[in-house]
């Protein structure tokens, strides 16, 4: 099968960490004879410098375009750097989030998995991880308080501020249905995230997921509030496969879990529309701080593409292939400086990614 792939390598470690991503699908087009048409596309400060605007409307109409999108980082060193002393609008981050918004990508699951071999890593006790964990935070990303109407007005003295949180049935049954697509690719059990003893919107929340769950008889529902989840992370985060939730919470749900992997080289993630196209970056940043120096580890960014084989090509297999050799090539003891530790071998960003490509 031809897939048209928009590529936004960006900024800082970006075109280093999506050229060992575009390595590994080199190894996918040969064994499973695939093609994968790549069409690089600015955004972020590279386009700031050439075009004066983080994203062109000429840049977002090829994105829409794709198939996916596949996207490095964006942004410079924030307290030193050309691109941030002009207006919110006119930075690299932006770009993103318009292009985020005009590919009306609504949902965004990032996975948090504890490799066996980064046990070390995550700061919980060994009798909490067991064997380890692999869930996926399924986030809705474009409604809720953060959407909303918001207001600081000042009454009689008094300063109050306002922020609305509001959700429609079709905004929540649209992510349900994701979430639980997702479920059936893994280990079908939703455990759907609200406040629903207090919050209205989360009431309705609850009710709709409910209504989605009727269609998937294979998936195993739960809810759960949202404190408690915020607990359960910590206390044993075998429980969850994937986890349902709202803007705001997602937001914060998300970081935790990310935080028990304790590793941000490895977190990839996906954003997902209504459709199957998306689009596929890490959880981290642009790193400018070790941009070109051959030190970024490349692994979120190769493990984002296996996600866009999965979600948007339903190439499962060959998304099972890079995930696999990602896990032979830890267990063989190498390691990208952010990973490493004693009696380990290691490996710079490019080798990294030779080590993974030979593994497929
Ligand atoms: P960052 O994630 O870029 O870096 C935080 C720390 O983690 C740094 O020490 C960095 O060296 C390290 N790190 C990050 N990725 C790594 C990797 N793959 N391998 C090894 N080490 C890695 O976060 P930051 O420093 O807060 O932000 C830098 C820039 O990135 C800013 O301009 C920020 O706005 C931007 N940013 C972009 C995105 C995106 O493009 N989606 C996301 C977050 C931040």
């Amino acid at each position: 099968m031809n897939y048209n792939i928009a590529v936004i390598s960006g900024d800082g470690i970006g075109p280093e960490i999506v050229a060992e991503a575009k390595k590994v699908l080199g190894k996918i087009e040969v064994k499973y004879g695939h093609k994968f048409n790549y069409t690089e596309v600015l955004m972020g400060g590279i386009s700031i410098d050439v075009h004066g605007v983080p994203l062109t409307e000429e840049a977002l109409s090829t994105a829409k375009e794709s198939d996916s999108v596949l996207l490095g980082a964006v942004g410079g060193d924030v307290g030193n750097s050309k691109w941030y002393g002009v207006a919110p609008n006119l930075r690299p981050e932006a770009g993103l989030l318009a292009l985020r918004k005009g590919l009306s990508l609504f949902a965004n699951i990032r996975p948090a998995y504890l490799y066996q071999e980064l046990k070390s890593a995550c700061p919980l006790k060994d009798e909490v991880i067991g064997d380890g964990f692999d869930m996926v935070i399924m986030r809705e990303l474009t409604g809720g308080i953060y959407f909303g109407e918001r207001k600081t007005e000042e009454v009689n003295g008094i300063i109050k501020a306002t922020d609305i949180l509001t959700y429609d049935d079709e905004e929540i049954r649209r992510i349900a249905i994701r979430g639980f697509d997702i479920a059936m690719k893994r280990r079908k059990k939703v455990t759907s995230v609200d406040k629903a003893n207090v919050l209205d919107s989360s009431r309705l929340w609850r009710k709709v997921v409910t209504e989605v769950a009727r269609d998937y008889k294979e998936v195993e529902l739960e809810h759960m509030l949202v404190d408690n989840c915020a607990m359960q992370l910590v206390k044993n985060p075998r429980q969850f496969d994937v986890i349902l939730t709202e803007n705001m919470f997602g937001d914060i749900l998300s970081d935790e879990a990310s935080m028990i992997t304790g590793s941000i080289g490895m977190l990839s993630s996906a954003s997902l529309g209504k459709t199957k196209q998306g689009m596929y970056e890490p959880s981290h940043g642009s790193a400018p701080d070790i941009a070109g120096k051959n030190l970024a580890n490349p692994i979120a960014t190769i493990l984002s593409a296996a996600m866009m084989l999965r979600y948007s090509f339903d190439l499962d297999e060959e998304a099972g292939a890079i995930e696999s050799a990602v896990i032979q090539v830890l267990k063989d003891g190498y390691r990208t400086v952010d990973i490493m530790s004693d009696g380990f071998s290691k490996v710079g960003t490019c080798e990294m990614g030779d080590l993974i490509a030979d593994r497929i």
